[in-house]
């Protein structure tokens, strides 16, 4: 990745900051442009009054906001950088930062794979559902099948999205697309996202069964692997960075889905939950930990409402729980309930285990609205 191929605008951060004579900024960088952070911090001090102070921690997204434990060092104002808006309230006056990449690959490698996504978005499209009973093997074959899971679909169009240092290009890309003879959509998503065609790895609302398949442009398997599990719908991925094209493959997300099905299993027997409550800003959801602590209880069970700023195996492991249930960050979850000595699974997920949804309703993401 060639860094200085990102711009950093930090043009709006310095008028702010000018205008409201601040004296101490809370600068926090995303975890890939930490080594860009000091020229960056430079940079305002120069053309600013204000000292800046890197908050340092670990940072993957705008749910984790820099909030009041800040403002008792006397911090004025926290710039954020590479993540956009959400519909939170951090407690702190806040500047987002846009950062953009110029890398603008050339459509022709991922082209090959967009027309076979396209042939099966239109199979499904065909497909006629049967109303039937199911027998128990069967839901819980359909409950680990990547796409079989999916209700059929009403249109076959490319939804075409990306990460946000790449979406100033996504208008151009469309009219590339559409060009070479593909109907493209661009989702628009709800109040976590600012932007048409931006993903989280905890929203995709955008989708509707207009879109058969999908086009990432972004680089990594994060946001591919969420918007798949979600949709049920093929992914082919063209990287800004590298020029490269490849596809989200479903053995992946089956493999993934089929981990999810034995966590599920091995949850039959708990007889006692710790329920994980997030506290950075955008990740709290009190209301679903509440709720999971009735359902739990409503089943003759026990329920420990844990809160916690990071969440580790470290810090959760030794408590004498059999499970947990994770209603903080989705992803913590999803990817790495591997590290974890005891099953982590989500809200959804303890609701199957709990025999309150069906496994014939197909896998559901867990999304944060
Ligand atoms: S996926 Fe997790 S880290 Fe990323 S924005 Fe959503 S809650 Fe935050």
């Amino acid at each position: 990745m060639d860094m200085n191929r990102h711009e950093f605008q930090l043009d709006d951060l310095i008028e702010r900051i000018k205008a409201n004579d601040n004296r101490l900024v809370a600068l926090q960088v995303p975890e890939g442009l930490k080594m860009q952070a000091l020229e960056m911090m430079d940079s305002i001090e120069e053309d600013t009054s204000a000292r800046i102070i890197l908050a340092a921690d670990p940072c993957y997204g705008a749910c984790d906001l820099v909030h009041d434990k800040m403002q008792r060092m006397g911090v004025e104002l926290v710039a954020h950088m590479g993540h956009s808006q959400m519909n939170i309230d951090s407690g702190m006056p806040t500047e987002f930062i846009n950062v953009t990449y110029d890398g603008d690959p050339a459509i022709d490698p991922v082209l090959p794979i967009l027309e076979q996504h396209r042939r099966i978005a239109e199979s499904r499209l065909s497909r006629v559902e049967e109303d039937r009973e199911m027998s128990e093997e069967e839901a819980k074959e359909l409950f680990v099948d990547a796409v079989g899971r999916i209700s059929p679909l009403k249109g076959t169009k490319l939804g075409l999205v990306g990460s946000i240092q790449h979406l100033h290009l996504i208008f151009e890309y469309k009219e590339r697309l559409e060009a070479v003879g593909y109907d493209v959509e661009i989702p628009v998503g709800g109040a976590r996202l600012s932007f048409p065609g931006q993903v989280l790895g905890c929203n995709y609302s955008g989708d509707s069964d207009e879109i058969g398949h999908y086009l990432f442009l972004g680089s990594g398997d994060f946001h591919p692997i969420g918007l798949v599990l979600h949709t049920g719908k093929p992914l082919a991925m063209l990287d800004p960075y590298t020029g490269g094209a490849e596809e989200m493959s479903f053995e992946r997300i089956e493999r993934i889905l089929r981990q999810r099905f034995g966590l599920i299993m091995s949850c039959d027997e708990a007889e006692s939950f710790g329920i994980l409550i997030g506290e950075k800003p955008g990740q709290m959801r009190r209301n679903l930990a509440l709720r999971m602590k009735r359902k739990i209880e409503k089943h003759g069970k026990k329920g420990y409402l844990l809160a916690l700023e990071h969440i580790g195996p470290e810090l959760i492991d030794f408590y004498p729980v059999d499970a947990f249930v994770n209603t903080a960050c989705p992803r913590i979850a999803i990817d790495d309930s591997v590290r974890y000595a005891k099953p982590l699974i989500t809200p959804f997920e303890l609701e199957v285990a709990l025999g309150e949804k069906k496994w014939e309703l197909g896998y559901k993401f867990d999304e944060i609205p």
